[in-house]
């Protein structure tokens, strides 16, 4: 029978092939990660690999230039004779041969490259010039509702996401939430820096939690870091800060509004927030596009979302008709038990019906509830347009 060897779960030397025992698990050491042969790619702009969104060298929200998030073959070989498998040989190592032989391949390369750019720029101004004949339409773009997650506190729903809802109008995005796992979903749709700001509705963690990861990406993916206006009820950066047990955690990278009742401009956006009976300070908001004297004043529809609400009448005060109601009904068809400041079908179908939104959609719905069955049971006081999201989906509202 084998017996445990006295090195048992000590660390090898970092770089160093070797094997180490850690109860009934063999870790094998092995130069991994950069002796593969690929180095992150450094350009802002990459033609030849996918950024973050998906979109090669775009941003697939603002149609930006994002940075690559791809990887390139090394450009220099990797000496596998050194402890650390990622070091290079410098170019000088080179013969003048190779190099010169190198020289010429880039030239081509670059030549080809700006070939191909310059047959773009020609094909996008004529596309820009076509469009400015054009007489501008009488409506506002919409906005549209990207759904990053719409799950609770914990689900066993496959691929749940905590409550996060991203807002976009004419190229700028502001994003409701960030709850947990939510941070994934963002920078696979919009680089996070171009975010206006993050509304963070309530502090409980389902709601706020990725910010942390978003603190991370703007303090360790850019030199000189990144920075993303939060507003949020008061004591988020104390939280934060006590997560990570430091101060100053969250001002590193994020600038953190204290939320208040009113109304607020973020970029394109108008903010309205409203108190709702939760925790100690929780907010609805309604967001439309265009500030001043623009949509108001046409009295176009705008989007509300509840947050976490224990009182469906506290939304009254936010919603006009025809709106685009978003909310949370936690305890499906119900009933919330006492004590619990969520909603449920009912209180949400009396709710829409009482003020005249226009459309529906049911989020957070607990662990354990049938959406079907949650569903039906706000039809029997709403017949208007009702459906729930989920992660992925995208709107306009
Ligand atoms: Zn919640
Ligand atoms: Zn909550």
């Amino acid at each position: 029978m084998r017996t445990k060897p006295a090195a048992v779960g000590r660390r090898r030397p970092s770089g160093r092939p070797g094997v180490a025992w850690f109860g009934p698990f063999v870790l094998l050491c092995a130069p991994g990660g950069r002796q593969a042969g690929r180095e992150p790619c450094r350009t802002s702009v990459c033609p030849a690999h996918k950024n973050a969104s998906g979109a090669a060298g775009r941003d697939e929200v603002t149609g930006h230039s994002a940075p690559c998030r791809g990887s390139h073959p090394l450009r220099y070989p990797v000496r596998r004779d050194l402890p650390d498998a990622s070091a290079r040989v410098h170019p000088s190592a080179h013969t003048r041969a190779f190099a010169r032989a190198r020289g010429r391949a880039d030239a081509r390369r670059r030549a080809s490259v700006l070939r191909r750019a310059r047959t773009r720029t020609s094909v996008l101004r004529r596309a820009r010039a076509t469009r400015s004949r054009r007489p501008s339409p009488v409506r506002a773009r919409p906005v549209k509702l990207i759904v990053l997650g719409a799950g609770p506190a914990y689900s066993d729903r496959a691929g749940s996401v905590g409550a996060s809802y991203l807002l976009v109008h004419d190229d700028q995005a502001l994003v409701l939430d960030l709850g947990q796992g939510a941070f994934p979903s963002l920078v696979r749709t919009i680089e996070p820096s171009r975010l206006l700001a993050v509304v963070v509705s309530h502090l409980h963690p389902d709601h706020f939690i990725d910010l942390v990861p978003l603190r991370h990406y703007l303090r360790y993916e850019f030199e000189p870091p990144r920075r993303v206006t939060v507003h949020a009820p008061a004591g988020l950066a104390r939280r934060l800060d006590a997560l990570h047990d430091e101060p100053g955690f969250t001002a590193q990278a994020l600038d953190v509004v204290e939320l208040a009742p009113g109304v607020r401009s973020i970029g394109p956006f108008e903010l309205e927030a409203g108190l709702v009976t939760h925790n100690s300070e929780s907010y609805a908001f309604r967001v439309r596009a265009g500030t001043g004297a623009g949509a108001g004043a046409r009295g176009e529809p705008g989007f509300v979302y509840s947050g976490d609400c224990g009182r469906a009448d506290d939304l009254r005060a936010l919603i006009r008709p025809g709106d685009t109601l978003l909310t949370e009904v936690a305890f499906g068809p119900g009933p919330v038990p006492p004590g619990a400041q969520h909603l449920d079908g009912p209180a949400v179908g009396r709710l829409a019906a009482a003020t005249g939104v226009g459309r529906l959609l049911l989020t957070h719905l607990q662990m354990g509830f049938d959406p079907e069955e949650t569903i039906a049971s706000v039809r029997a006081w709403y017949d208007g347009d009702i459906r729930f999201v989920w992660p992925g989906d995208r709107l306009e509202v």
